[in-house]
């Protein structure tokens, strides 16, 4: 059977939320999750915040609180994510070339854990949804937090809507089985 791109479980996140508020300690703790490495820009937060907002630190502390490590891994400049980490202090990979997985294998080193313990979060398919699977890690994709896109990621998300969709298809087979 040939397989179309579009059916390519590489282009899949493996789940979907609306915001990364939606991804609980709870939740994760029930798939088994130890640790988590976020994408920065427009997963957390939109480009032109520098610092995380006491939501975000409330957040990524009740992470912590339930046992769960958190790392950053992103495509931006070093300043940006160093600048957003100075009071978090998490382990973070800048300029990490998504789709490249060097990023998230770094992350993955660091962290010390089964692959299948680890999930990776943000914004893209061609970027950090490629990378997470081309290092073994699920993938869970949330809505990007910035309406006001450029021109260029409107495109992208244009090109990413088949992808989107065939996961949603796959994922109700999935309900209609049960
Ligand atoms: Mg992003």
């Amino acid at each position: 059977m040939k397989l179309s791109i579009r059916e390519n479980r590489y282009f899949q996140p493996d789940m979907m939320f609306q915001s990364i508020y939606e991804i609980t300690p709870e939740f994760l703790k029930k798939q088994g999750i130890k640790a988590v490495l976020f994408d920065i820009d427009n997963t957390i937060a939109p480009y032109e915040v520098a610092s995380p907002t006491e939501e975000m630190k409330a957040y990524f502390k009740s992470l912590e609180e339930n046992g769960i490590k958190l790392a950053f891994v992103s495509n931006n400049k070093k300043e940006r994510v160093h600048i957003f980490n100075l009071d978090l202090g998490y382990f973070y990979v800048s300029r990490a070339r998504k789709p490249f997985s060097s990023g998230v294998r770094a992350c993955i080193k660091h962290f010390g854990l089964p692959k299948e313990q680890i999930v990776s979060v943000g914004d893209q398919i061609f970027t950090d949804c490629l990378a997470a699977h081309g290092a073994g890690l699920q993938f869970y994709m949330v809505a990007p937090v910035n309406k006001k896109e450029s021109r260029f990621f409107r495109i992208k998300r244009f090109f990413e809507r088949p992808f989107i969709k065939a996961f949603k298809e796959r994922v109700l087979k999935g309900y209609n089985k049960k």
